[in-house]
């Protein structure tokens, strides 16, 4: 079966290339191996531990390829403030919406959430065929690739994207180098409710053993709830993963400094290893490469969607220009564009993050000034918070047409 474009991954990156691309006139295919119905959404359910913060430019990408709504209908938590601080220090920094006159500085969504918004906007799209079926192999054609799926289904387009994640099997299958290396970390993530209501605040304090984020969640008018991201050593996060509830909570209250209380109760636990990975290219001839496919980043500033939509969203409109101007869509010309607008700004934030990483684990003594000195040094510097803010918010660099006001 032929197409102009096959997207592998139907997961948040896939779906919202496919959606970006919704009205120009191509047939698209989009395969995923994973469940693709729609959960019927019930709000007093526990949440899902695995959540992201989407930053105001994510929001405006999700509203114009329709999703929105279905997000704000289900479930979603503004945080209007962020709040982080070093646990061997006196250094903090508090960043506000109010101080750049935005409303919020981003939404914390469950990633389920937004991923069922996104298969209900899709279900209503005659240009879209989504196809529920794994990858299995890839040919490099003459006039593009030809995948074939474990149906035994053979598929043929001009231009391939890899949305399918971080093992993604296009990026193998093709044999696309990456760089990458373990952070030696684990990230325990759960759901967790304390005595103080979250104040719409995103908590991050520094430990020893890597950075602890309290992100506000919101259930039926109830703020007393919150994500939790807990990045330690492989060992401690055996360690916390052993104890029982009980003990958890208890660790868990202290490595906060109970700044919300005592943590009274604590959902199901999920501990997962931290691997930065980034491909050394997004593009090749007939295929790109898109979010978590290309790159995963440390969970520290909760960044790695909010790429993957920018990069979602520059593709989408590479693709539009070269349809305009008549251009093959999976000329290298085309594509190479592509990866000119969103390789350097992937790779500052990541190296932004591996920065911030090794500055808050160092356990000598000049670095701990320093980190201590610049978080005070940055808090004291309206300027240098505004424009914190700004990256929070996902407002500066290029920015696609899908992500302006
Ligand atoms: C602990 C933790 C916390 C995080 N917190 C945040 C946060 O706060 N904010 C943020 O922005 N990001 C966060 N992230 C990162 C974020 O979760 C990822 O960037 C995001 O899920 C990537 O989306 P994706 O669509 O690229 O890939 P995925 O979500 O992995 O989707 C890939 C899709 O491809 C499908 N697939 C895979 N293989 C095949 C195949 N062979 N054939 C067909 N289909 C296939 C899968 O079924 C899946 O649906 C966090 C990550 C971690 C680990």
């Amino acid at each position: 079966m032929q197409a102009d474009i096959i997207i592998v991954g139907a997961g948040m990156i896939g779906s919202t290339l496919a959606l970006a691309l919704q009205d120009a006139g191509l047939t698209i295919k989009l395969v995923d191996a994973g469940p693709l119905d729609v959960q019927p959404f019930i709000p007093t359910d526990p949440f899902e531990p695995r959540v992201s913060a989407l930053s105001a430019a994510s929001q405006r990408i999700l509203e114009r390829v329709g999703a929105w709504p279905g997000i704000v209908e289900r479930r979603v938590s503004p945080y209007r403030d962020m709040h982080v601080w070093d646990g061997s220090g006196t250094g903090q920094i508090h960043f506000s919406a109010a101080s750049v006159h935005a409303e919020v500085l981003g939404h914390i969504v469950e990633n389920r959430v937004v991923q069922d918004a996104l298969l209900d906007a899709l279900k209503g799209c005659d240009s879209i065929e989504l196809i529920s079926a794994r990858l299995e192999q890839l040919r490099q054609t003459e006039s593009g690739w030809t995948l074939t799926l474990d149906d035994g289904q053979q598929l043929s387009a001009g231009l391939v994207v890899a949305a399918d994640g971080a093992n993604s099997a296009v990026r193998r299958l093709a044999g696309c180098e990456t760089r990458e290396w373990d952070y030696l970390h684990h990230a325990i993530v759960t759901s967790v409710r304390c005595v103080e209501p979250n104040q719409q605040t995103a908590w991050q304090r520094f430990t020893d053993d890597g950075p602890l984020a309290f992100l506000p969640l919101q259930r039926e008018g109830d703020e007393h709830w919150c994500s939790i991201v807990w990045s330690v050593t492989e060992g401690e996060a055996q360690r916390l993963m052993a104890l029982d509830d009980e003990g958890f909570r208890q660790a868990l209250g202290r490595a906060f400094e109970y700044r919300l209380g005592e943590v009274l109760e604590v959902d199901p636990r999920l501990c997962i290893p931290l691997r930065q990975r980034h491909a050394k290219r997004y593009a090749q001839p007939g295929l790109a490469l898109i979010g978590d496919a290309a790159h995963t980043i440390h969970p520290l500033a909760g960044q790695g969607v909010n790429l993957g939509l920018l990069d979602a969203a520059v593709l989408a409109e590479v693709l539009l220009s070269a349809i305009g101007r008549g251009a093959p869509l999976g000329d290298p010309r085309v594509l190479a564009r592509f990866e000119r607008r969103r390789m350097p700004h992937n790779l500052s934030m990541m190296a932004a993050m591996e920065g911030f990483e090794r500055l808050f684990q160092a356990d000598n003594l000049p670095l701990r000034w320093l980190r201590n000195a610049g978080l005070k040094g940055i808090e004291a510097l309206p300027e240098a918070k505004a424009m914190f803010v700004r990256q929070a918010l996902g407002l500066s660099g290029d920015l696609p047409d899908l992500a302006r006001l």
